[in-house]
């Protein structure tokens, strides 16, 4: 039976590359997104192109009960997950003092509550699944060293990383590994206009990413080869810190 891996906010941008290279090794793929069900069902078609199997599940990662809701009804017909990309993210920059309550509730919310909304339903029944299973954690470099105009963007992100850390010891035993993946300025929706001359140059590769880059990296952490990297932040970022 093939193993198969949730991708969260695989509509488009990174997450839509990731479910495309998961598919293209080996895995089925669960395409979720918050509102964009028509891209996240021609995600899961090209993903099915590809000789995958691919469903399609539409919540929003801040809402706990929905989360819960679909996720578990989800498992009852299908099984345990092999694993989870927790890909989900916005950003609401702005410098901190003109930052709003609502800028400050909404990342903090999808980032990182939606973090713990996805992964605590779907991790008990993978513990039961006694097999080895994989999480991976979409943070940031603004994670790593803070970014300006993103207090609450980096303040996600590096929950994260202690979350990440935290669940990694937990998890060991029972051999489900669970790393976070920081990339730098890469090619979105969500970076459209960013990729100035000015911030490229900070780049020591001076050149933005692509959501390729990111997906083989993420690829590599979900696979057998990997089974003993765990709790680790692992950078795609062309050099950036
Ligand atoms: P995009 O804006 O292109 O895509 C965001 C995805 O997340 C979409 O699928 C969207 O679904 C989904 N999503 C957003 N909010 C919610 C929510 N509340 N509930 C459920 N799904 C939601 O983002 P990117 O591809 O650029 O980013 C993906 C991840 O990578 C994010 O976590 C981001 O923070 C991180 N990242 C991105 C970087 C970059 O330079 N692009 C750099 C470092 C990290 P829908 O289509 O339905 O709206």
């Amino acid at each position: 039976m093939t193993d198969t891996l949730l991708v969260t906010g695989s509509s488009r941008g990174i997450g839509r590359a990731i479910a495309l290279r998961l598919a293209r090794d080996g895995f089925d793929i669960v395409v979720h997104c918050r509102s964009r069900r028509d891209a996240a069902e021609q995600v899961a078609d090209e993903v099915r192109a590809l000789g995958r199997d691919a469903r399609v599940l539409c919540f929003d990662v801040t809402d706990r009960d929905a989360a819960r809701a679909a996720l578990e009804a989800d498992m009852e017909v299908h099984g345990a997950y092999h694993g989870v990309v927790c890909n989900a993210g916005i950003t609401a920059d702005g410098a901190f003092p003109a930052l709003t309550d609502d800028d400050w509730d909404s990342v903090i919310d999808t980032g990182l509550n939606g973090f713990y909304n996805v992964v605590k339903p779907i991790t008990m029944p993978m513990v039961r699944r006694r097999r080895p299973g994989r999480i991976v954690v979409m943070s940031s470099v603004s994670g790593i060293m803070g970014n300006r105009g993103q207090v609450n963007y980096s303040a996600a992100k590096a929950g994260l990383i202690g979350a990440v850390k935290a669940l990694a010891v937990e998890l060991a035993k029972r051999r489900i590994t669970v790393n976070a993946v920081a990339p730098g300025l890469i090619d979105t929706d969500m970076t459209e206009g960013l990729a100035s001359e000015e911030a490229l140059k900070a780049i020591p590769m001076r050149r933005s990413g692509r959501a390729e880059e990111v997906a083989a990296t993420v690829s590599f952490l979900c696979s057998e080869d990997a089974g003993y990297i765990t709790r680790q932040v692992i950078a795609v970022n062309g050099g950036l810190c």
